[in-house]
């Protein structure tokens, strides 16, 4: 079964969107074992939609078309799709009053350009997903098949998790399940990685029970992604369980968090388990690393508070310190004056401190123990204080695991 992905949309082309669909819908095919050898991006433009369709039938077995499927004059997916079948359109009236429905609930009289997306190509399905107001498509052609999905996000990958991927499997005679699993690391090269896990790799490569793939995802730490193909769901999970097993001690405390954990979920959990409540104080990361924290813990009952300071009027008495006392003192400072057990600072050094430019010295302060740790190779600014809110946070979850 091979599956090519044709973006649609002028707007893919002129640079002003991200095709992060086409990406997406990559990677789910390859996890469901469906080849997919074109991702083709094209304009609105019915005649070059026309030509990308067609060669996509050549030369594959099922198309899938994001993009096209609103309400303007511009979205002529369908247009083009009835075209290509052959087909004619017609309105499709339980979708039309369903749209008209959706307006109502929300106050609104429904334009009557929405109706356009009650137009279907004879023959063609609608997709039972319907998050927003355009109805996706299954369109049969011969023994092949053309799905159309909007080009939203959140509505295609549900059109695609729920209807097509299932639908794609049955066509090509697939009854196992593929699971995987993502264990996310911070800390260490991609290159380091996979030299960590080649035995591991090689074993797979001939046993066959699992792959492994890595995807190195700037702030957010690399991906090892563990995919398992199994007969039932309980028999993947086992085999994801096996794997994690025999990787998790190759890579130790790299590991902060599976699936969808970020390092601040780590920390907050980290924290919340041991009775810990944290403060932070910020200069260079001006609010970043409050920013993040809050996003997990918005009534702010384990972060509790942090400060955004200008990083040369600092208190006398800490200026005049070495950088390393310096950044404990602020995180200790900041500790005291919101009353937390954790209090953690990233600071850049002063001219005087005589340190490579662009370094950044991190530090940790708590009752019973102290830490600091320095970033460097960081040049550009806006990277700096990224990867010092990470760094940070992971040298916070490190230390607490270790104490
Ligand atoms: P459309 O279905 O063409 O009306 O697209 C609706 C919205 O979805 C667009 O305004 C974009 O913001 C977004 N979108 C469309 N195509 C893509 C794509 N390939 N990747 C990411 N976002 C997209
Ligand atoms: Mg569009």
């Amino acid at each position: 079964m091979r599956c090519e992905v044709v973006a649609i949309g002028t707007e893919l082309l002129l640079g002003m969107t991200l095709d992060t669909n086409s990406s997406w819908i990559g990677e789910q095919l390859a996890l469901n074992g469906i080849d997919s050898y074109f991702q083709v991006k094209v304009g609105d433009n019915f005649a070059r939609m026309e030509t990308c369709l067609r060669t996509a039938l050549e030369r594959s077995d099922a198309v899938i078309c994001c993009g096209g499927l609103g309400p303007t004059q511009d979205d002529i997916t369908r247009d083009v799709i009835a075209h290509v079948m052959g087909a004619g359109i017609e309105r499709d009236e339980t979708i039309a009053s369903e749209i008209k429905r959706r307006f109502e609930a929300r106050g609104q009289t429904m334009p009557l350009n929405n109706l356009r997306q009650a137009e279907v190509p004879v023959g063609a399905h609608i997709i039972a997903q319907m998050p927003g107001t355009a109805p996706g498509l299954i369109c049969p052609i011969g023994d092949k098949v053309i799905y159309a999905v909007p080009g939203v996000p959140s509505e295609m990958r549900a059109m695609i998790v729920g209807t097509i991927l299932p639908d794609l499997r049955t066509r090509a005679g697939s009854h196992s399940v593929i699971r995987s699993r993502v264990l996310r690391i911070w800390g260490m090269s991609e290159s380091r990685l996979a030299e960590m896990l080649q035995p591991h790799i090689e074993t797979l490569d001939q046993t066959r029970r699992a792959t492994l793939a890595f995807q190195a995802s700037g702030i957010e730490g690399i991906k090892v992604r563990i995919t398992a193909k199994a007969e039932d769901e309980p028999a993947a999970i086992a085999e994801l369980d096996i794997q994690d097993r025999q990787i998790r001690p190759v890579l130790g405390d790299a590991i902060f968090g599976i699936d969808e954990e970020t390092m601040e979920i780590a920390v907050l959990n980290l924290l919340r388990d041991k009775g810990l409540m944290l403060a932070a104080a910020e200069t260079l990361t001006g609010g970043l690393l409050s920013s993040r924290m809050t996003v997990v813990d918005p009534e702010m009952k384990i972060f509790i508070g942090g400060d955004v300071l200008p990083p040369g009027q600092l208190p006398a008495d800490l200026l005049e310190m070495p950088i390393d006392l310096r950044t404990i003192a602020l995180a200790a400072r900041t500790r005291k004056r919101y009353g937390a057990d954790v209090g953690i600072t990233a600071l850049e050094p002063l001219a005087a401190d005589n340190q490579a430019e662009g370094s950044v010295v991190m530090g940790i302060s708590a009752a019973n123990f102290e830490s600091t740790t320095t970033l460097t190779g960081q040049p550009d600014r806006k990277r700096r204080r990224e990867f010092s809110v990470i760094n940070l946070l992971n040298h916070l979850r490190q230390t607490l695991n270790a104490s």
